[in-house]
């Protein structure tokens, strides 16, 4: 029996010294596998995610080939003043967001730090708001990354969380849509329900990827109705600026 209870004693301080050494719960936030030498990803997948932090968009913020206003801004300027975003939106980048949105609720202290870091290149906002979901949609997710995200952000920046709007419908997939198709979606789904949480306020929208910017667009939309004076926009991560536009999700 003594004998028993030493192995098992043997065992929990063998368990105890490796997870000092090697604390366990790091795995590589994209595929999980352990990870030794500390940080976010393993060897594989750090390469895969790319920082946007060379040429950009000085208004939304999209990663381009040179650093001037991108022909979609230029055409359609966004209601937004001004975006940032973290990552480029593709390879880890848009596998860690997947992520995020599916279950993978924890990396939002992670996202949501790198996020409020950046936003600090941004004019002092007063308040910080997100992407509304209706009511069922956060039933069947369980939570709104982008209200994760918001909430992270405001402790970091000790600005407040608004929540000025609700979404009245959900909206059909905007996946193969184009950026005038996703508006037309989107008309008239959120409705506003706090006017005095923003009226006369500079306002951070934060969200967890910014593809065409419909979304952001009708959410500012509303904001500008409901009295903010202006809106900052940022996101974990931004697709890239092609002039020859791919369908990506959100
Ligand atoms: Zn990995
Ligand atoms: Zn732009």
């Amino acid at each position: 029996m003594r004998k028993i209870y030493n192995i098992m004693n043997f065992k929990k301080f063998a368990e105890n010294l490796r997870d000092t050494l090697f604390p366990k719960d790091i795995t590589c936030d994209i595929c999980g596998a352990e990870i030794f030498d500390g940080g976010h990803f393993c060897k594989n997948c750090a390469p895969t995610v790319i920082l946007n932090d060379g040429s950009t968009c000085p208004v939304c913020g999209r990663k381009t080939a040179r650093p001037e206003i991108c022909m979609e801004c230029k055409a359609d300027a966004p209601k937004f003043r001004r975006g940032i975003s973290v990552f480029v939106y593709s390879g880890g980048a848009a596998k860690l967001i997947l992520k995020f949105k599916n279950g993978g609720s924890y990396l939002k202290d992670y996202l949501g730090a790198l996020v409020a870091d950046k936003a600090k290149t941004l004019p002092h906002c007063d308040c910080v708001t997100f992407v509304p979901v209706t009511k069922k949609r956060r039933r069947e997710r369980g939570y709104n990354q982008g209200e994760l995200l918001a909430e992270v952000i405001s402790k970091k920046l000790g600005i407040p969380v608004v929540r000025p709007l609700i979404k009245k419908r959900d909206t059909p997939e905007q996946k193969a849509l184009g950026k005038k198709e996703r508006l037309d979606n989107l008309r008239a789904c959120f409705e506003i329900c706090d006017r005095q949480s923003v009226k006369g306020k500079t306002v951070l929208l934060a969200d967890d990827v910014l593809t065409t910017g419909a979304t952001a667009d009708e959410v500012c939309r509303e904001l500008l109705i409901a009295g903010a004076k202006e809106i900052y926009f940022a996101t974990v991560a931004s697709v890239e600026y092609s002039p020859f536009p791919q369908k990506t999700e959100n």
